[in-house]
């Protein structure tokens, strides 16, 4: 008996699988599959968050529809996936957030964030939210320095507290020990793994994303993403670093390195996420969880608005349209961070958890253990 439809069509796709097991070439999750014969919720749980969604194993599989066996691991690992993600979320009334359209609860939360702290500032004084500022410290005419990093440095932690609370779930449904997070070996084959994306190939030949053709375009776009999200969060820790240690007051100049970081991260961050909203558009239907899509998007256009809002205040500081532009920009990163644990950002975590766990067992295997 498994908890959901959904796990129960995904045993009976991964029994018929090790019966084949033509597909075991092709990513982590065939050979994962090989190393149990009954699977339990934790285990369909594991296999859904090692999938890669690259769709090759539907279109090489014998059995895919129109065959009665109707194969379909892409679509129904997606499934599983998405609902092991609303399963884990933390607190628990907030798991139907995962239901709901993402993208407007984000462009709610972050509106009502930049009107509050426009509104802010305005009532205190007008002049300083449409005066053009210079020089160090212009940002924080509008709001103080330590209020700023106080109201952030609250949603970051929340957003921190709640993922760990789901990883702890994950942790405890998939049955792995909580010493397999801290072996050096697992760690750094999953990070390898993970930050080249090894599985989203179809087994070599790319990702079988809008049909049967392989292409290399939808990871291109990940790495973009992932990577221009790295460079902002590098830019932001940089700058902090400047603050506290070395009592060097932002906004900088354009050639130093939080900047720099920023401007480049911003650039991925601007490319990734409508590549990736393009390739989404062109997916092959047959393999594609609809229900998720919202949750997708919104992540994405989280992501593209924080970019956008944050190259623009670099490029308008000077302006009279700062205070605005600032207002919106933190709005904007306050929504991302607070619907972080409830949206497409996990699926990052627990794909990298399901690769260290898959990393030790595959170890384990070729030793023999
Ligand atoms: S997806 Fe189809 S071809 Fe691939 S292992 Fe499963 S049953 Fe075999
Ligand atoms: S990663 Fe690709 S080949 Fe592997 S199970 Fe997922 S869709 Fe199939």
């Amino acid at each position: 008996m498994h908890a959901t439809d959904t796990l129960a069509e995904a045993d009976r796709l991964m029994t018929l699988c090790n019966s084949c097991r033509y597909c075991e070439g092709l990513c982590a999750v065939f050979p994962a599959m090989e190393m149990r014969r009954d699977f339990l919720d934790g285990d369909l749980n594991y296999l859904a968050n090692l999938c890669h969604s690259c769709g090759a194993c539907y279109h090489d599989c014998q059995f895919s529809p129109p065959h009665e066996f109707n194969m379909n691991v892409p679509k129904v690992l997606a499934q599983a996936r998405a609902e092991s993600y609303a399963a884990y979320a933390w607190p628990r009334p907030l798991a139907p957030m995962f239901e709901r359209n993402g993208l407007k609860i984000a462009i709610a939360a972050a509106l009502s964030v930049a009107v509050f702290i426009a509104g802010f500032v305005a009532w205190s004084d007008p002049a300083v939210l449409f005066a053009a500022q210079s020089g160090a410290g212009s940002f924080y005419r509008l709001m103080p320095h330590n209020t700023m990093a106080l109201i952030f440095g609250l949603g970051f932690l929340y957003a921190m507290v709640a993922i760990g609370m789901g990883i702890r779930l994950f942790w405890k449904d998939i049955g792995e020990p909580a010493a397999t997070l801290v072996e050096p070996p697992s760690i750094w084959q999953a990070m390898k793994d993970a930050s080249t994306l090894r599985y989203l190939d179809g087994g070599g030949v790319g990702c079988m994303n809008d049909g049967e053709r392989p292409t290399d375009t939808r990871r291109v776009y990940h790495h973009f993403t992932f990577y221009g999200f790295l460079l902002c969060f590098a830019a932001t820790s940089v700058a902090t670093l400047y603050h506290y240690l070395l009592g060097r007051i932002a906004p900088y100049p354009w050639y130093d390195l939080p900047v720099l970081l920023g401007t480049l991260g911003g650039v991925g961050l601007l490319i990734g996420p409508v590549g990736l909203l393009m390739a989404k558009s062109k997916r092959d239907p047959a393999v594609v969880d609809e229900k998720r899509t919202g949750m997708d998007v919104a992540f994405l256009a989280m992501l593209f608005m924080t970019s956008l809002t944050g190259l623009g205040l670099l490029v308008l500081r000077e302006t009279p349209a700062m205070g605005v532009l600032l207002a919106l920009h933190l709005g904007v990163v306050f929504a991302l961070f607070i619907t972080m644990p409830y949206g497409k950002f996990v699926h990052g975590i627990y794909r990298f958890l399901a690769l260290v766990r898959y990393a030790k067992e595959k170890r384990m295997l070729e030793m023999g253990a």
